[in-house]
């Protein structure tokens, strides 16, 4: 996969150029072509995008509004052909304002362009490398990093702090890069964020096959970034950190770890743990799973050499993961039976699981920086558009079906979705959820999940589980099912943050006994009394409907990096998050979450830790989290 790859000349007929640009986003579009060939022109004030329409992806054109501008940038590509094919200069500054405002729905303000900036990383300028070096602040000094995890996040705080000069060690539990990409290999696993916005800023590429690609194609994403950018030698493969111990002479971490060669202990100056919230596996809270007489697995440790051919398979769940491996189950065995506790809300997605057409493939050879120019409208539909549809109007009345105007007009949509796929009385009604839609994870869809819904040879349980047994499962109702195989898509541990492993800071506090099972963070990275600990992923950073969670790890990524500089540049050794920054930095984070629909509704999530806290969510969006990540605010912190 390249990641900045030059335009490729356009020597292609005047039908040709109309092709590529036929079905491609209006607004990004306009605004990359404007970008190569240097013509705002076709920035037409009457083509600025509406990003608060509720489901068009596109921005709300009408069909004559889509075709006079896909016509626009058709015409603008021919000049561009005619006179040479040659890129304009980087565009100035009144230049990218005028093209950034224009994707972001017609203006920008200040504090959001530099963002924007970073997102767009044009030119493979990359704005958020650190313009520090390790050797320059702190000539005498080696502070070392130890990263636990070489998933997502690991990958990008290690890049970010190499290329500040840090010495950093990755400690990988498994023999390959990837976390959760490595781990869920289970059939039909595919990213539901477009990659164009689900991809670091500082390796985007125009070459992903999909609009959501495939596990394999993530996998392969996530090790050519470790390649490219020569990770690969800092990572401790097959390296399960046990324990960390802070040491409060010199004040240091003990990394505790076991590999093959057994147990051994590190010492890091500053330690992030970069594990990921979505890996151990959630096995239900049933009786007798142990029992069952035939195979059985959890989706994240999918068993490829059971053979589901013919069989009698059961799947309990009905979240993200059983979704995407519903329909391949039911390909293959003789009977599907589905037990659904809650029916997820399906958010139609038409491209879903489509490769991205040739024509596409065209305009992004020609024009790479389309993806950019996707990513940030992307970035901007989801910043300003659609947290609102999750915002609790405490005047709406009753709650329990919708928490606003908005969201209902979104239950509206949705539903009328539903009665579109699935017309049939009884099962539409064991579809159709009960709850505000955006209280849980909506689940996207093309109509695969729910065609397979209405195959003969599949049946959808919303009887709860009594029991498992030997020979299969017992609802409540006390009816028997015989099942050959059972698969669980019963979602992870999500709120154990940090579980294995043992973490002890300041005078031995123990974090798993701290949080006694309601983990908080202080901008879901640092706690107090566990000094030069940070949390990637952590307490409070998961987004329900607005962004993709890699742009979460660059921003605490970036906080980790300028920590590492404020260390280097005070000359201190250690800095532990005050107990009142942290407190009400949380009693603010949980008044959010109670004012969005994730919060207020009482439906079951993994969003929610055993006391019914959402330990999981940002509640506010997208630009407040950058803001805050920028850098430490060295008063939030004992220095020591
Ligand atoms: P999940 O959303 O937690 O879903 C677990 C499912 O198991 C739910 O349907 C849950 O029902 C059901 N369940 C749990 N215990 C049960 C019991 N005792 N009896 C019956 N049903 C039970 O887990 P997931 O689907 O693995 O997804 C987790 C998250 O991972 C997603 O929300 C998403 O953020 C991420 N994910 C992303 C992708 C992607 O990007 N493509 C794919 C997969 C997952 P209830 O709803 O009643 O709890």
């Amino acid at each position: 996969m390249r990641f900045h790859p030059d335009p490729e000349p356009i020597t292609d007929d005047d039908a040709t150029i109309r092709a590529g640009v036929a079905g491609v986003p209006v607004a990004p579009l306009l605004a990359a072509v404007a970008h190569l060939t240097g013509d705002t022109t076709i920035l037409r004030d009457e083509l600025v995008p509406d990003l608060t329409m509720l489901l068009d992806p596109e921005g709300g054109y009408t069909p004559e509004q889509a075709a006079a501008g896909r016509e626009l940038a058709a015409a603008a590509l021919i000049r561009h052909r005619d006179s040479g094919s040659k890129p304009a200069a980087p565009p100035d500054d009144v230049h990218l304002r005028r093209l950034v405002a224009f994707v972001a729905g017609g203006t920008v303000d200040d504090d959001y362009l530099p963002l924007l900036e970073e997102e767009l990383a044009l030119d493979g300028t990359d704005l958020r490398a650190p313009r520090w070096r390790a050797a320059e602040l702190a000539p005498q000094r080696e502070l070392r990093v130890g990263i636990v995890g070489a998933g997502m996040s690991g990958i990008a705080v290690a890049h970010r702090l190499r290329q500040a000069g840090v010495p950093v060690v990755i400690f990988e539990k498994n023999d390959d890069v990837g976390g959760t990409w490595l781990e869920n290999d289970y059939p039909g696993c595919r990213v539901d964020v477009p990659n164009h916005f689900y991809s670091y800023s500082f390796a985007q590429s125009p070459d992903w096959p999909q609009f959501h690609s495939t596990q394999p194609v993530l996998l392969d994403y996530f090790r050519a970034c470790v390649d490219q950018f020569d990770l690969r030698d800092s990572i401790r493969f097959g390296t399960e950190v046990t324990d960390a111990r802070w040491r409060d002479d010199d004040q240091r971490w003990d990394v505790h770890t076991n590999d093959a060669d057994g147990p051994a202990v590190h010492e890091v100056d500053v330690l992030v743990s970069a594990v990921g919230q979505l890996n151990r596996p959630l096995m239900p809270d049933v009786a007798g799973i142990e029992s069952f007489a035939g195979p059985w697995f959890h989706s994240a440790r999918w068993e490829h050499d059971v053979d589901l051919d013919g069989k009698r398979v059961a799947v309990l769940g009905t979240g993200c993961s059983a979704v995407q491996f519903l329909p391949h189950v039911a390909e293959r065995a003789a009977h599907l039976t589905i037990y659904q506790r809650t029916a997820p809300w399906l958010l139609p997605v038409p491209v879903y699981q489509d490769d991205l057409p040739e024509t596409m493939r065209w305009l992004l050879r020609h024009v790479p920086d389309f993806a950019r120019w996707d990513r940030a409208f992307i970035f901007a539909r989801t910043q300003e558009g659609l947290l609102p549809l999750a915002t609790v109007d405490p005047a709406w009345e009753p709650k329990d079906r919708s928490v606003s105007a908005a969201n209902d007009m979104l239950r509206e949509l949705l539903t009328a979705y539903i009665d579109s796929v699935v017309p049939d009385g009884e099962l539409r009604s064991q579809v159709l959820p009960g709850y505000p839609p955006v209280a849980k994870r909506v689940v996207l869809d093309n109509g695969v999940y729910p065609a397979m819904l209405q195959r003969p040879d599949v049946t959808l349980e919303s009887t709860g589980i009594a029991a498992i047994t030997p020979a299969g499962v017992r609802t409540v109702d006390g009816v028997d099912h015989e099942h050959d195989v059972l698969i669980y898509g019963t979602g992870f541990q999500a709120s154990k943050f940090l579980t294995p492993m043992r973490v002890l800071g300041t005078r031995g506090a123990d974090l798993h006994g701290r949080w006694g099972g309601d983990a908080r963070a202080y901008l879901g990275l640092t706690v107090p009394d566990f000094p030069n600990l940070f949390l990637m992923y952590g307490p409070n950073t998961n987004i329900v409907i607005n962004g993709s969670i890699i742009y979460f790890s660059e921003c605490e990524a970036n906080y980790i990096v300028e920590s590492v500089r404020l260390l280097l540049e005070t000359g201190l050794q250690s800095m532990d998050c005050r107990t009142d920054v942290h407190d009400a930095y949380n009693e603010r984070i949980d008044a959010g979450n109670r004012t969005r629909a994730w919060g207020c509704s009482d439906v079951n999530s993994w969003y929610k830790n055993e006391f019914g806290r959402v330990a999981q969510n940002w509640p506010f969006n997208l630009l407040d989290y950058w803001k805050q990540t920028r850098a430490p605010v060295a008063s939030d912190y004992e220095m020591r």
